[in-house]
């Protein structure tokens, strides 16, 4: 099966060359930003658009690593992200390059670059995130591990302004607002999320249809009653109140998960396995209400998204595998990373992540990562 996409072995090696300039630049006392962008810019003309070869190498499984595979793959095949991975800081000294995450992440980048191999081993990656306390040969969920993996990046980031942009790149902005049921007081508070947790049912326990219901369902207020009164600032006492979000500020790479997994404390963790069909193509403006969204027309005309990625999970909560279905930003094309296999594949295949209430260990999407139409 060949694994390569797009490009030819040639122009990879001169990604590698680049990189090695640029960093041989920067090593030198040059401004490191100037080579970098002199960079990026020839890796744009050698490209077409931006270094879109990569990750396009599989990586074996070193022990239920199927869900830290998955999740690299969308990192490694998510351009936006390796223009930061790019500029990062090479750290002091051995001990110190073995334990940053970022700069092993790139030296796996550019090993599955190099690789003439269709897959390569993360061990050395694997290595560095166990110094961070993650276990290997457990199986992880998809969505803890990917706040771990991005926190984890983002606290080795020096540069503050490359830390910045990673947050740009991921982080939804939403304002989360209480208002008093006897008083109409509201209190308001900003926060940051690094994905949407979706559910599968409504408030009244209905199964949700499909992704914009589940999007929807989200951003319904709920009311607060009896003991879940909370303390109005001017009624002075606990009061019923409404609890809600608001959308502010939505990302380039934008990562929806779909809470699967419950935990009940008779059975255990559970996974709901039925179809809740998720679009090609998503626009805030047409789910969700004006009050819904907190921002201005400029915004939102931004709010329009293409999938990019589908992290998909199959078997029990238990046990089971992870691979990754992703849209290739050079050649538009889905492929399956599945560890060391990678394989073209078309949107029926995709389609297949829905679910099916009947097949339990059918694959389920978990993560559905979605990317801006018009880049920032
Ligand atoms: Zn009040």
């Amino acid at each position: 099966m060949d694994q390569r996409i797009g490009c030819s072995e040639k122009s990879t090696k001169s990604v590698l060359a680049l990189n090695q300039k640029m960093r041989e630049e920067a090593d030198g006392g040059k401004s490191r930003e100037e080579a970098v962008e002199r960079g990026d810019q020839q890796l744009r003309s050698l490209h077409g658009m931006a270094d879109l070869n990569n990750g396009a190498v599989g990586l074996y499984n070193i022990g239920l690593s199927c869900c830290l595979n998955s999740l690299l793959q969308v990192f490694f095949m998510n351009t936006h992200f390796t223009v930061i991975l790019r500029r990062i800081r090479v750290p002091i000294g051995h001990a110190e390059q073995k334990k940053n995450v970022p700069y092993q992440m790139l030296l796996l980048l550019e090993q599955m670059q190099r690789s003439k191999q269709s897959a390569v081993h993360p061990q050395e990656l694997a290595r560095c995130l166990t110094m961070h306390n993650l276990k290997l040969f457990v199986q992880h969920d998809a969505a803890q591990l990917f706040l771990l993996l991005w926190n984890l990046i983002k606290s080795q980031l020096t540069d503050w302004q490359l830390a910045d942009r990673l947050s740009t790149l991921y982080t939804i902005q939403v304002q989360e607002y209480l208002v008093c049921q006897k008083c109409s007081f509201e209190t308001r508070r900003n926060s940051k999320m690094l994905t949407l947790p979706l559910p599968m049912f409504n408030a009244s326990s209905q199964r949700l249809k499909t992704l914009e219901d589940s999007l929807r369902c989200f951003f319904q207020p709920e009311q607060l009653t009896d003991n879940n009164m909370c303390v109005c600032e001017q009624c002075e006492r606990k009061t019923p109140c409404l609890q809600g979000m608001r959308l502010t500020c939505l990302p380039q790479t934008l990562t929806l998960h779909l809470k699967r997994f419950y935990f009940r404390n008779s059975t255990g963790t559970q996974k709901i396995s039925y179809s809740l069909p998720f679009p090609q193509s998503l626009d805030f403006n047409h789910i969700l209400t004006q009050e819904q969204c907190h921002s201005d027309a400029k915004e939102k005309a931004d709010w329009q998204y293409d999938l990019f990625a589908v992290v998909a999970h199959s078997g029990l909560a238990s046990f089971g595998h992870y691979c990754a279905y992703i849209r290739s930003l050079t050649d538009c094309k889905w492929y399956c990373f599945n560890d060391s296999s990678v394989c073209q594949v078309s949107w029926d295949d995709v389609k297949c992540t829905y679910g099916n209430s009947h097949f339990n260990w059918g694959e389920t999407a978990y993560l559905l990562v979605y990317m801006r139409k018009n880049p920032q």
